[in-house]
């Protein structure tokens, strides 16, 4: 019988390792993603953001390869059947989008968190090929702040802002299927409310 007593060497315990957790983070037109990123991005700079690829041109102020990896249709074509994304959608009937799937592989291997900013059609892809991944929907405090959300930051004209709108009421409609949903009712208490949720989720293997 083995005991104290008999000197036995311990059995040594392998390392743990971290591993990243991916959150999958979507929600109507003009709720505030981009303003949630950019305050996690400065205030977090231990979550890893995906850059996703699209088709559309860049506008002003955005940076190729920060922003998004701009690419034309055929480029996207060609990465679409190498099997290269994770998901990829065509977003409000207009431009390709998808997110480069080595990246995000490898920035969960290397235990980091990761954020992909993406629509419905992509975190339903993702549910399916990646089920542990968290997903979490952005809401807005109503559909009336939504619609004066899009019209206030004036970047798209009247028929953009339409299409945009049809889009997010199928968007809000979809909300159960989230795991989590965050009201965007102030930036920072939403994307503290984000980073701690992603935290919790995080796994020692
Ligand atoms: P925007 O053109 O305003 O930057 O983005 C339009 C929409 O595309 C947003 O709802 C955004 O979340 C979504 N989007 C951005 N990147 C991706 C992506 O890689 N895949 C998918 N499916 N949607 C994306």
């Amino acid at each position: 019988m083995t005991s104290n007593g008999d000197q036995q060497p311990k059995p040594v315990e392998a390392p743990r390792r971290r591993v990243g957790r991916l959150v999958v983070l979507a929600g109507p037109t003009a709720v505030g993603k981009g303003t949630m990123s950019a305050y996690v991005r400065t205030h977090f700079p231990g979550v890893w953001f995906s850059v996703s690829m699209t088709t559309r041109p860049p506008r002003p102020g955005e940076v190729d390869g920060v922003h998004y990896h701009f690419v034309d249709d055929q480029e996207f074509d060609r990465l679409a059947l190498a099997g290269e994304f994770l998901e990829h959608a065509v977003v409000h009937g207009a431009a390709k989008y998808g997110t480069p799937r080595g990246p995000v592989e490898r920035a969960i291997r290397e235990g980091r968190d990761a954020l992909l900013e993406i629509d419905l059609q992509g975190a339903r892809q993702v549910r399916d090929s990646w089920p542990d991944a968290l997903f979490v929907f952005l809401a807005p405090p109503s559909w009336e702040e939504l619609v004066r959300r899009l019209v206030g930051r004036g970047t798209e004209d009247e028929s953009e802002r339409e299409r945009r709108l049809a889009t997010a009421r199928t968007e809000m409609a979809a909300q159960s299927e989230f795991d989590e949903v965050i009201v965007n009712d102030d930036v920072r208490r939403a994307s503290e409310e984000l980073v701690s949720l992603m935290r919790s989720g995080s796994a020692d293997v």
